[in-house]
């Protein structure tokens, strides 16, 4: 009987989120626990210390749902407040008002992952939502090229860096905060320190999407990234060689393995449309991606052409979408991004 109590508390407060950290109060979430006897249920939340009375109203919510449970004869809940923020929530630290938080990664460079950030972060944008772009590839920075940016961004009076806004999405890179030229050794500590400020530093204001374009790889670095950036889920962008795809595994695994859900695998770079013929030649085999994908059991979210004025839009600073948004690339961007929106709200 205290099993299906149990289960139907759950059913009940994993529809409620910390006030403060918007995280649900599910099964995984650490900072509740339930305790059910003889239909007596004592609940304790875990909260910061001086921050109890912004629980209240949550609790009075708690006890009156819970107590509508059939077998419940009291409801007790307690708040729990730490002096110190707890030892594993090291990543509350990072803060950012933002519904959706998408990393871009690839298991190794040079695949389009960088192009795939900016035309998918445009894509958004073309649909009316609020995104923001964050360039986390310490190993080469290149969102600010592909959108067009010179400037550096510039600090508030809260001391908070502006980010740059580039056809209508806010930018920040890690080129802004490093200097690119010099060759480090991005160890975890680093990472972290760097990430955070491009969480908590820069004034992002309220987003619907945070796109992270991932630096290439499975090291420490993109662990890091990956485990801290409260992620809602990651895409995976491979061209359609064994050898990119072999690479590209080991990316799906880093995130199984850190319990990020894959949004899916994007193939780029798979075809080449001749001029003269019209006709789709993959120059690189066939259907690689796809079969990873089904493989592994993720979503496979479509493929990309080899594309002259892709390459072009990127270096000039212009992205597809922007460009032309009724280009076939960029319907293929729409599409894509369409279908991870689907993905993610289901
Ligand atoms: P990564 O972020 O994986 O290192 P980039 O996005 O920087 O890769 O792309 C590497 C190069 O390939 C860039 O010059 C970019 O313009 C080009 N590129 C990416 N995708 C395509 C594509 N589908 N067709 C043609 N060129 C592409």
């Amino acid at each position: 009987m205290s099993e299906k109590i149990l289960k139907s508390i759950y059913n009940i407060t994993k529809n409620h989120k910390d006030p403060l950290t918007n995280e649900f109060y599910n099964e995984v979430n650490k900072n509740i626990s339930i305790v059910v006897k003889n239909g007596n249920v004592n609940i304790s939340i875990s909260v910061l210390s001086n921050k109890e009375s912004v629980y209240l109203e949550l609790v009075d919510l708690l006890k009156s749902e819970i107590s509508k449970i059939e077998g419940v004869f009291s409801v007790n809940i307690i708040l729990t407040a730490e002096k110190k923020p707890h030892k594993d929530n090291a990543n509350k630290r990072f803060s950012i008002d933002c519904d959706n938080i998408i990393a871009i990664a690839s298991g190794k460079g040079g695949v389009g992952k960088s192009t795939f950030a900016v035309n998918f972060a445009t894509s958004l944008a073309n649909s009316g939502k609020k995104v923001g772009l964050l360039d986390a590839d310490i190993y080469g920075p290149s969102i600010p090229r592909m959108m067009g940016i010179n400037g550096k961004p510039i600090a508030n009076e809260n001391k908070k860096l502006l980010p740059l806004v580039s056809y209508n999405i806010k930018c920040m890179s890690i080129g802004f905060l490093i200097d690119v030229d010099t060759p480090a050794i991005w160890r975890g500590p680093m990472v972290m320190k760097a990430l955070e400020q491009m969480y908590n530093g820069v004034e992002w204001g309220k987003l619907d999407y945070l796109i992270i374009d991932l630096p290439p790889g499975t090291g420490d670095a993109q662990l890091t990234l990956a485990q801290n950036s409260k992620l809602t889920g990651s895409i995976i962008i491979s061209t359609p060689q064994d050898i990119a795809l072999i690479d590209a595994r080991k990316g799906i695994n880093m995130f199984k393995k850190v319990n990020v859900p894959i949004i899916g695998l994007v193939e780029n770079m798979s075809y080449f449309i001749c001029d003269d013929c019209n006709k789709k030649h993959y120059i690189f085999s066939n259907g690689g991606a796809k079969k990873e994908a089904e493989k592994f059991n993720i979503p496979y979210l479509g493929e990309l052409p080899l594309d002259i004025n892709l390459r072009i839009q990127s270096d000039e600073g212009r992205p597809a979408i922007i460009d032309n948004k009724n280009s076939s690339i960029s319907k293929l961007y729409l599409n894509i991004a369409n279908k991870i929106e689907n993905n993610i709200k289901s």
